[in-house]
C-alpha cells in the first residue's frame, strides 16, 4: 500500500508531498488512519538535522491520533474503528531491565516514531500496537496529539522526581511544553511559578494554573524569586543564565531539563553544594506513565491550547512555530 505523506527531502527544506510503500502489517502491528498530528519543536529540529540524527526523506510527526483500520494477528486490546494515539516512541526490546521496570523510554534499543521511520505527517501509518494508546473519551483528538509527546514530557518528571503537593514548582518557558506543565503542576496541588521572557503571556499563564508570573528577561525580577522553589522544569531550547535560576531554588531543590539548550549547560558548583541542589533531566516516559498521564489529564481536564490547521498547510504551520507565533500547540488535521 502506498502512503501519502509530507517529507523533508533534504535538511532545512520545506516539506513536500511524498509517497512511500508501507511496510507489511506485522503480528503486533496496527494500521491507523491518521486524523490529527501535533507539531512538536522536535519535528523542526529533525527537519533541520539540529541533532545530527536525521535521515532523508524524513516524514516528521510523533503526536499521532487516528482510527485503527487493520490489526495484526497477535494484537490484543485494540480493534478496528478504535481511536488511538502514538507518541515519540514506537518500539523497544521489551526484555531489558529498563523495559521490564516500566521505563521503556530508557531502553537502549528504543525506536522512535519519526527517526529512521516515517512519521505522522501522513494519511496513515503502521505501528507496533504495544506503543499505541487508547485515548480517554473526554479528551478530544486535537488535544490528545500534543499530550502524547509534550504532555508526557512535562508530566513524567513531576512523577519521576517525586514532586509533592507541598512543593513550589517553577516552569521556564511558557510555550507548547510550558503551558501544559503549568496545568499539570497546578493539578498536582503545587504552588506554580511561570518564568517567561514574554510579559504579555502573564494573563494566559495564570489561566493555565500559574500562581506567580516572573518576567524573566529582567534580572531584578529573577533575583526577587531567590530561594523560593523546590523544582524547576526548563522547557526552552535557548541559553539562559543558569546560575540565576539555580539561585531561585530552595535547599535540596532540583532544576530539571526537558528542553535542550543550544549550548552546553554551564553553572557554578558552589551554590549547588551549599544548597545540596540537583541538576537533572527527563525524556518522555514509559508506557505505564503514558497511560497514567492520559488518565490524569482526562480526570483533571488538562488540555493543550491548540490551533488546528489542515495537513496541507504544514509548511505555514512550521514557519509559525519557528517564529514563535503558535499559541500554543499546532495540530495538523487530515
Ligand atoms: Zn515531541
Ligand atoms: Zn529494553
Amino acid at each position: 500500500m502506498k502512503i501519502s505523506s509530507y517529507a523533508a527531502l533534504m535538511q532545512k527544506k520545506p516539506l513536500e508531498p511524498f509517497q512511500y510503500e508501507s511496510k507489511k502489517l506485522g503480528d503486533w502491528d496496527i494500521e491507523v488512519a491518521i486524523t490529527h498530528c501535533g507539531i512538536c519543536y522536535s519535528d523542526v529540529h529533525l527537519i533541520d538535522n539540529d541533532w545530527g540524527m536525521s535521515t532523508y526523506p524524513l516524514v516528521p510527526g510523533h503526536e499521532i491520533v487516528g482510527t485503527i483500520t487493520a490489526v495484526g494477528g497477535k494484537v490484543a486490546g485494540f480493534e478496528k474503528g478504535q481511536r488511538v494515539g502514538i507518541g515519540w516512541q514506537c518500539g523497544a526490546c521489551l526484555n531489558c531491565e529498563m523495559c521490564t521496570t516500566g521505563m521503556e523510554n530508557l531502553c537502549p534499543e528504543h525506536r522512535d516514531t519519526c527517526v529512521g521511520n516515517f512519521g505522522g505527517f501522513a494519511r496513515s501509518i503502521i505501528v507496533d500496537s504495544r506503543f499505541a494508546y487508547d485515548i480517554p473519551e473526554s479528551i478530544t483528538s486535537e488535544a490528545a496529539g500534543p499530550l502524547l509527546c509534550g504532555g508526557i514530557t512535562v508530566y513524567s518528571p513531576l512523577r519521576h522526581y517525586d514532586v509533592k503537593p507541598s512543593h513550589r514548582v517553577g516552569v521556564i518557558g511558557i510555550g507548547g511544553l510550558g503551558h501544559m506543565a503549568l496545568q499539570f503542576a497546578n493539578a498536582f496541588g503545587c504552588e506554580v511559578t511561570a518564568f517567561s521572557s514574554s510579559p504579555n503571556k502573564e494573563a494566559e499563564a495564570r489561566e493555565f494554573g500559574a500562581h506567580r508570573f516572573i518576567p524573566s528577561a529582567d534580572p531584578a525580577e529573577l533575583q526577587k524569586a531567590a530561594g523560593s522553589l523546590d523544582f524547576i522544569i526548563s522547557t526552552i531550547h535557548g541559553d539562559l543564565n543558569w546560575d540565576a535560576y539555580l539561585a531561585t531554588l530552595r535547599p535540596n531543590g532540583k532544576l530539571c531539563f526537558v528542553g535542550v539548550p543550544d549550548s552546553a549547560i554551564a553553572f557554578q558548583a558552589f551554590p549547588l553544594l551549599f544548597g545540596q541542589l540537583s541538576v537533572c533531566a527527563s525524556v518522555i516516559g514509559g508506557r505505564a506513565m503514558m497511560k497514567e498521564m492520559l488518565g490524569f489529564a482526562a480526570r483533571h481536564h488538562i488540555a493543550p491550547q491548540t490551533e488546528v490547521t489542515p495537513m496541507e498547510q504544514v509548511n505555514e504551520a512550521i514557519r509559525k512555530l519557528k517564529e514563535n507565533r503558535a499559541r500554543y500547540r499546532i495540530v495538523l488535521k487530515n
